[in-house]
Formats: structure tokens, sequence, C-alpha cells
């Protein structure tokens, strides 16, 4: 397919704010490209493979002003000013573009499948002559670029395409083109892409219009998917009350969700946000060689943090480094231990469990996880119908430095990637959010040069955008014994500036933390509608993507039961 229409189609998807307009717009286009060319809906959400895949373009901005001089004659000063004043460095681009200085003899038709091969050599690159390599396959597309393919070529390259389409959208527009808009298709297809996690392979069986088909995804081990997720409850009885007696009930575990797969003698280790984080964790790849029984299966978990001397476990930010760090990886293993709770198995020996009950899965680990204390075990569990006995679990797990309690429908399937009403979690009242970085501001005086003051955004889960909530200064110098302090966080964050304007930056939604607040306050100064009094920093979040950050609507509930608080109590 020519590059210019899926150029002209962000065109138009940028065009409108409207969500149903996207969708009508992406229906249409979906109904005329052919199956041979489903590997577009990669470039779609700005990847060039499945979402799973390890391989991401990761070029920086200042190598695409690089490139982008290469192909137009123009001197990186003069880009860099531009893009300053502009913002939008794809602008920038198809500006420069219509201005082209150089000939354009040497150019060729772009097509998505030149753009596709030249972005996915960009990965493969290492050693000696790299950047040069780089700079070459992206200057041999811009020089074929017209205006508007060069604004989403860089768009694309730098990570912010600014079309608003989510995944939710693709797959609304997939019902629609080829279903007619039936809700029931548009769960199915739900569910396919959060089994199947390649847009283009559920495209590819939908196109074909046969619904049943999509039973045929099915999982595969080293292929990773989406998890379950849970909803609240404040008391026991309310859980009681929702899944029915008896339940499971156990140890909410304050650690990270770590989903393994094994196949033959290979482990794979996923993060829920997709990520292979297996060279990590080389003593876990051990204990689920030695302590699990079984030829291939798939097991969700919760890994925990421990001390090594005193056997207490640790909160989640105390080992958080562990998920990222990519070095000193024996160290870090000795100096902050995991232990790994299992806690459902969703494949086991070549078949797929997602539809059997919680029950039958749980005996199936009790069977085949041989404890093994601070290494490996199946997670803490009571299955009682009693309100005592799962109060006192509660409050035990509580003293065990645990967040607190999850309650497990005996009969319940596994719905990968929805948040179900069967699993169930109970945890003090805490005002804590996961939020993305969306903007941060220069400090000065000795803050000059560093980043001081961080925007923070919660989800609007209806329409996939981030919404702004409140600005974060203070908690993170406290912090610095912890390994994050003001000039670290600024590290991390100016590789992903997308937009400059005097002292405010705007960042690429990626990194994800954990912070406290005293207060939700309606407010006007942000797009939320709500702003949050004194956010205090806790944690980074590696294992979660912005898309499992705190949505909109828990927040509406959250300052709606601290007014009920406030009034009654
Ligand atoms: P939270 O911030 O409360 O962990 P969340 O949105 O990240 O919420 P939920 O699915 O709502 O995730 O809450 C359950 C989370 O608790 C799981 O994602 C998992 O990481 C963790 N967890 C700890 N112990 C268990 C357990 N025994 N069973 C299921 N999940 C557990």
């Amino acid at each position: 397919m020519l590059y210019k229409k899926l150029a002209e189609l962000y065109e138009e998807l940028d065009s409108t704010s409207k969500r149903l307009e996207k969708t009508e717009i992406l229906s249409k286009f979906f109904r005329y490209l052919p199956e041979s060319d489903r590997e577009t809906l990669y470039l779609l959400l700005g990847n060039i493979y499945p979402e799973y895949s390890k391989k991401k373009i990761g070029i920086s901005n200042q190598l695409t002003i690089k490139a982008i001089s290469k192909a137009t004659g123009i001197n990186d000063k003069e880009i860099v000013k531009e893009w300053k004043s502009i913002g939008d460095l794809g602008k920038v681009g198809e500006l420069l573009t219509k201005h082209k200085k150089q000939s354009t003899l040497a150019s060729h038709v772009l097509t998505t499948q030149k753009v596709l091969e030249n972005l996915r050599k960009l990965p493969e690159l290492e050693g000696k002559g790299t950047v040069d390599k780089k700079l070459s396959l992206i200057v041999e597309l811009f020089t074929s670029a017209s205006p508007i393919e060069a604004k989403y070529l860089i768009r694309t390259l730098i990570g912010d395409l600014r079309i608003g389409i989510q995944e939710s959208t693709i797959k609304e527009a997939m019902a629609s083109a080829f279903f007619d808009k039936d809700k029931e298709a548009a769960k199915e297809l739900e569910y396919a892409i959060d089994k199947a996690n390649d847009l283009a392979e559920v495209f590819d069986i939908a196109k074909k219009g046969k619904l049943k088909d999509l039973d045929k995804i099915s999982l595969e081990v080293g292929k990773p998917i989406k998890v379950m997720l849970a909803q609240k409850v404040k008391t026991i009885e309310e859980g009681f009350n929702a899944l029915g007696k008896p339940c499971a009930i156990e140890y909410k575990y304050d650690g990270f969700r770590l989903l393994i797969h094994k196949k033959g003698n290979e482990v794979i280790l996923f993060t829920r946000r997709l990520e292979n984080v297996t060279k990590q964790f080389p003593e876990v790849v051990d204990y689920v060689k030695k302590y699990v029984e079984g030829n291939s299966f798939i097991l969700d978990s919760e890994a925990v943090g421990f001390d090594e001397k005193t056997k207490i476990y640790k909160p989640f930010q105390s080992i958080s480094q562990r998920i990222r760090r990519k070095y000193d990886i024996e160290k870090l293993q000795k100096e902050l231990p995991v232990e790994v709770n299992v806690f459902d198995i969703i494949y086991y020996n070549s078949k797929s469990l997602i539809d059997e009950p919680f029950e039958k899965r749980n005996a199936l680990i009790k069977k085949i996880v041989h404890n093994q204390k601070y290494k490996i075990i199946s997670a803490k569990q009571i299955i009682t119908d009693s309100k005592e006995k799962a109060e006192d679990f509660y409050k035990r797990a509580l003293k065990d430095n645990q967040e607190g309690i999850m309650m497990k429908s005996l009969k319940a399937l596994y719905k990968p990637g929805r948040r179900v009403g069967y699993m169930l979690k109970m945890k003090p009242e805490e005002r804590d959010l996961d939020l993305v970085i969306v903007g941060a501001e220069y400090g000065t005086g000795k803050r000059s040069g560093w980043l001081s003051s961080f925007i923070l955004a919660c989800r609007d889960s209806k329409t996939g955008k981030f919404l702004e909530i409140g600005k974060m200064g203070t908690g993170i110098k406290e912090k610095e014994e912890e390994g994050m302090s003001f000039h670290e966080l600024t590290e991390k964050v100016k590789p992903l500036i997308i937009e400059e304007k005097g002292k405010t930056v705007k960042i690429k939604p990626r990194i994800v933390l954990s912070i406290t607040y005293q207060e939700i306050q309606k407010s006007p100064n942000y797009s939320s509608g709500f702003a949050l009094r004194f956010p205090r920093f806790t944690s980074l979040r590696p294992d979660r993507s912005p898309n499992d950050i705190s949505t909109l609507e828990e927040i509406k509930k959250d300052f709606s039961s601290q007014k009920r608080n406030y009034k009654y109590g």
C-alpha cells in the first residue's frame, strides 16, 4: 500500500477529536485495506510489531533532527529553533520538506512495506557505526517523503503520532467494518485482541467475517497475554455477596505481577505490560525449572521482595529497580531477593485452562508447585465461608506487610485483559494512585537545568486520553536514598520530551508513578476537572503501562467517597 494513503488517513483522523467519527474513518479504511497489508495496523498505533514485541523503533529526537537535516539540507540548529517555536517536530519536518533545498531526483514512491522494512532494521543494528546506519535508513525514507508523509514518519520515529487512536478504537472500527457494529462481535474482538495481542492476526480473521474463527486464536507459550484484573470491595461481606460462599481468599502481595511461561527447558518471564524480563530474574528461571512440574505451562503470579536477613516482606518500591536494571544482575539478585507467589495457571501441558473454573486451576497449582519458601510457593490461601476467618486472614496479611486480600470465586473462568467482578481486592482505604507523567517544568535557582515539577495525568478509559490531574514537586528528593532524585527523574524524562515552550515541556506518556495525596478537589485548571492536593512520590512503576493507570472513573469514585467520609465521619 502507498504510504501516502496511510498519511492521508492519519490526517483525517487528526482532523476530528470525536471518537465516533474516528471509528467511522478507520472502519472505512479497514474495508478497503487488503489482508496482505494487515501489518499496517501496527503503524496505526505507532508500532512496527505486535505490542508485546521487544523490538521498538527507539529513535531519539536528536537523531530524528539529524536525519531531517540531512534530508533537507537545513542545519540542526535551525531545526531545533523551529521546533521550539512550533512545538511539534512532525510539523517542522512537514514545513521543511515543502522547502526542500536538495534535489528530489533520487526519491521513490514510499510504500508502507518499505517504511516497515526500514523501521524494522533500526532495532536490529548493534555495534560500531550503528548511528550512521540508522541515520541512512531514516534519511532514505525522508528523501522519498512528501511533506505530510514526512510529518507522520517523524511522529512515528519519536513515538508521538497524535491521532488519538487506541487499541479499543481499532476494535470498534473492526466491529463496524466487518460485523455491522454488532455489540457481541465487539466483545469477541476485544477478547481475541487480549489473548493474541496482535492486531494484524485478529484483523486477518475479522476481515473474513467469521466471528467463530476468533476462537481459534489460542494461547501460546512465549506469547504474553493481558492479565485478568480485579475490582475493589470495601468489606468482606460485600465480597461474599458478590462471589457467593465459600470462596478463595489470598494474600494481596505488595509486589509485581509476573507471568511465567515454560516450554521444555525454556522459561520466559513477562510483566503485566507484556515486557520480557527473563534476563533480570535468572534465579526465578531456576526456581521454575526446579520446583514446578510440567512440560509446558503459563503461570500467573506476584513476585514480592523480602529482607535477606530478617525474611520480612518488603514493599514494592524497594525492589522496583530489579525490573528495569540490565546490569549488576547477580549483585541485585542477592541484595533484593524475591519470592514468587503463584496464584493462577492458564495453560498446562499444551492445553488452555482459561475456560476451566478456578477451583480446578487452583488444585492444579497445588499439585505442580512444590513450595519452597522464599523462592517459589503457591499464594497463601484459605477457602472459607466464615466472615470471622476471612477477617483474621485479612489482619494477618496486613501484619505480614502485604496490601490486603484477594477474594476469588471458585467457579469463575480466567478472562484475559478484563477487570472482572469475580476476583476482588480489599485493602485499607489509602489515598494512592498510579499516574503517568505528561509534562514538566524546569526549575530555577539551585534546580535550574533540572526538571523539578512534573505534571501528572490519569486516563479516561472511554476515550483513552490522558487527562491532567496535578503537579508533583515534592517527595522525590526525599527518596534519594532509594535511588530516585530530581536528577534521575530528569534523566529518565528528558528523552521523552516532545514539545518545549519556555520552561514547560510536554512529555510522551510513558513513565508511570505511584503517588499518594491528601485530598482530591474539583479544579478547572486541569483537563480531568480534578486536582490532587499534595501529591507525593511513592515509587516508579516500571511494571505498569500507561494503559494500566488510575482512570478518571476511579478518581470520580474516590472523590465522592472522600466527600461522604468527610460529611459523615
Ligand atoms: P493495585 O494497584 O491495587 O494492585 P491494579 O489495578 O494494579 O491494582 P488489580 O488487578 O486491580 O491491579 O489488583 C490486583 C493486583 O494485585 C494484581 O494485578 C496483582 O498484581 C496483585 N496481587 C497480589 N497478590 C495477588 C493474588 N493473590 N491474586 C491476584 N492478584 C494479586
